[in-house]
């Protein structure tokens, strides 16, 4: 029986009877991959919806009441508005949905899904980067595909930090709280009213998490919170933000996640039938697993086969140094009182995941710990996979590399949320009426050679000049707040070009993603970017983690060289990445340049987002892109040779970037101009793109896959075992 849930919406708008539906949807982050909805919400107030970063509590919350008088007599506005809630209503009850039909037997079978991180919306900045904007996507993409997932992770108190960058191009983090009060979160109350709490046990102390809940779609995200009055002030702060460093403090968080992320997950009646980690952070939800079976009656040995059959871990790290681990003398701290109740000694329990290596002392690695503990592993590309089972190979000794069992399924990107509203449009006029059921088959998206160039192009253009009016609109808030320099405001994109060749580069600075890579000949790179009749602007953005100085220091190379007046303002740094940013980005740029030391990304989504989006790909051929990559679909950058000398890999690799850009991108985009006056030879490579990357690299293509062969057969594994 499930237990009773008061379920409280924060807040209630003075919305008008007639639109009063528009409060429901505000709750339920479902409109985020929906841009006519955004738009629908734009069009409530223009300026407060910019101005509360596209929150539409705020916005709701704020408009006047007047003006939603003034939108009940506007019939345009109505008929979108019943369009739309149609759309939601159906969406939510539909039955017929892909996994309902695929796997009719699994249809109550919940999957519960653990994450340190999502990311879903600017406003909501509960992420970092890369690994929350995948599971993100994975939380829209199991709603739109009816998968039974509930999913974890954590309300933060300061979410990711801001960023601003210092005329001496620094990075300074700002910790901004976040106003609960403006989040679609749900609160949740017991039936005595009373807010529901999870604890486990640390040491000396018991911990407590509220939870709270957001609706992703269909899918429910119970997020845990430890700033309350409950637990002292130190593990009031256990919450506060994103990849802590002090292990004594991660260890909490971690154990917060797997152990109170079970514990939740029942407290709300859930009961996940299996459990997916998305990363080692929460590996430790496999012990809790592990000690409850043993608790309600099985062996060691019986409880140890059910977790590894009911498990599936997701590992996104290509460098053992990269990896989540802690000192040993921490986990006796920590787990003393635990490894009893699963029936292990000390010396039998660190043995589950205890490593040496080179580069540290013993370690407890959270990795093994969940490559032990899951019988279903997976990597995020096809090189990703074999990188891991190199690197992973000493766990199985007596299997060679090739029969490691880690398989791959390579990342993919969620549609709605990332095609620019425009693009949409055009592809439901030339794709067909059901194109949004058929992301992920190539054959509709064969059609995309019935759209005219010049529409296509009208829109490449269209989002090109709305990318820059995003970037002016910035620096003119920037400049009015008397917070920069005026060279700043030069480098934060006042001088772009809407006709000329742009290229983006927006990532997370760690070296080894070299943004600095098409600096290093720089007399070269200026020949290209100033050209008088064929000029090349570059758009930088991204975050330092906070903690990483030779990733700031990155930052502040290719700021000095932004600032420098010989690039005639063509080069550009947008402080304060996220989501926002992203979608302007991966939506207005030419191109997408990627530049990571080969093989050490595990995939990169952000240019299967550009992808769709007619953005053309120039990239090492490393993780995705070293599938995606087919010759006429964009350009890669060097070739897969592997280097032990880093300096003549990048050497090599800039070389390649200069002679590509000169010698086939810029011409192409310039000069081979076909009668019209439209570059006939890109919008074929667009178009390229766009049919090849966009079914393959598809969060539909991808959430399948995981449903396919991974939850399926632990499903199906799982229960054989309950039943026995
Ligand atoms: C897509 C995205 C990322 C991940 O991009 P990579 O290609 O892995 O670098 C990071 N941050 C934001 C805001 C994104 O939208």
């Amino acid at each position: 029986m499930s237990p009773k849930i008061n379920r409280v919406y924060q807040n209630s708008f003075n919305l008008p009877y007639r639109i009063k539906r528009l409060g429901d949807i505000a709750h339920n982050l479902w409109w985020v991959g929906n841009p006519e909805v955004a738009r629908l919400f734009k069009e409530v107030d223009a300026l407060k919806w910019r101005l509360s970063n596209h929150n539409p509590i705020v916005l709701l919350r704020s408009v006047e009441k007047s003006k939603f008088e003034d939108l009940i007599k506007d019939r345009y506005f109505l008929d979108r508005y019943d369009q739309i809630v149609q759309e939601f209503d159906d969406y939510m009850n539909r039955q017929d949905t892909w996994s309902n039909t695929r796997f009719p037997e699994n249809k109550n079978d919940k999957i519960g899904y653990f994450s340190f991180e999502y990311g879903l919306h600017e406003s909501l900045m509960v992420y970092a980067g890369g690994l929350g904007i995948l599971s993100g996507d994975h939380l829209k993409e199991a709603s739109d595909l009816g998968l039974p997932l509930v999913a974890v992770g954590f309300l933060y108190t300061y979410g990711y930090f801001s960023q601003r960058i210092t005329e001496d191009g620094w990075q300074e983090a700002h910790n901004v709280e976040l106003k609960f009060s403006d989040l679609p979160i749900v609160e949740l109350y017991d039936e005595e009213n009373n807010p529901i709490l999870i604890s486990i046990d640390l040491p000396g102390r018991t911990l407590y998490a509220r939870l709270y809940e957001l609706n992703v779609g269909r899918i429910p995200l119970v997020l845990l919170h430890t700033n309350i009055p409950e637990n002292n002030p130190q593990d009031r702060e256990l919450t506060d933000k994103l990849y802590i460093s002090d292990p004594e403090l991660r260890i909490s968080q971690e154990m917060l996640l797997g152990i109170g992320g079970m514990r939740a997950l029942q407290r709300l009646g859930h009961e996940p039938v299996i459990f997916h980690m998305n990363e080692g952070h929460s590996a430790f939800l496999a012990l809790e697993h592990m000690r409850q079976l043993i608790a309600a009656g099985s062996t060691l040995e019986e409880a140890k086969k059910i977790v590894q059959n009911s498990s599936i871990f997701t590992t996104h790290t290509p460098v053992p140094a990269g990896n989540d681990e802690f000192p040993i003398w921490l986990i006796d701290k920590y787990f003393a009182n635990y490894w009893g109740s699963l029936g292990l000694s000390r010396d039998e329990f660190m043995d589950l995941a205890k490593v040496s290596s080179d580069w540290s002392d013993e370690v407890f690695s959270m990795p093994v710990l969940a490559l032990r503990l899951a019988n279903y592993r997976n990597a995020v590309s096809k090189l990703h996979g074999a990188v891991s089972r190199g690197m992973w190979q000493y766990l199985w000794p007596e299997k060679s590399v090739d029969e490691v069992p880690i398989n791959y399924i390579t990342n993919g990107v969620h549609t709605g949320t990332w095609l620019a509203r425009r693009l949409a449009e055009l592809y439901s006029k030339y794709l067909g009426v059901d194109w949004k059921d058929r992301l992920d088959d190539p054959k509709m998206w064969e059609r995309i050679d019935a759209i005219p160039d010049r529409e296509l192009w009208q829109v490449r253009i269209h989002l090109k000049r709305k990318l820059i009016s995003y970037m002016v609109d910035r620096a003119r808030d920037e400049w009015k707040n008397d917070r920069v320099h005026p060279v700043q405001t030069v480098a934060s994109g006042v001088l772009l070009d809407p006709l000329a060749l742009t290229i983006g580069f927006a990532r997370r600075f760690a070296t080894y993603k070299r943004a600095n890579l098409v600096f290093r000949d720089y007399e070269r790179l200026m020949n290209i970017v100033t050209n008088a009749e064929h000029p090349v602007q570059i758009i930088f953005a991204g975050k330092a983690h906070p903690a990483d100085e030779p990733g700031k220091r990155l930052i502040q190379e290719v700021y000095r060289n932004v600032k420098n007046s010989r690039n005639g303002g063509r080069l550009v740094f947008l402080d304060d990445y996220d989501m926002d940013m992203a979608r302007h980005l991966v939506q207005g740029v030419d191109i997408w340049l990627n530049t990571p030391r080969r093989p050490r990304e595990a995939s990169g989504t952000s240019g299967m987002k550009a992808a769709m989006n007619g953005s053309l790909n120039f990239s090492v051929l490393d993780g995705w892109w070293a599938e995606g990559y087919n010759g006429k679909n964009g350009w890669a950058i060097g070739d897969d040779t592997q280097y032990d000398n880093l300096d003549l890999q990048d050497e090599a690799d800039a070389i390649s970037l200069y002679e590509t850009l000169e010698n086939e991108i810029v011409p192409l985009y310039y000069t081979k101009r076909s009668a019209d006056g439209l570059p006939g030879d890109w919008i074929e490579c667009v178009k390229a793109s766009i049919r090849t990357v966009s079914p393959a690299f598809s969060m539909t293509r991808m959430v399948k896959e995981y449903a396919t062969e991974l939850y399926d057969p632990a499903l199906t594994a799982a229960k054989g075992l309950k039943a026995k």
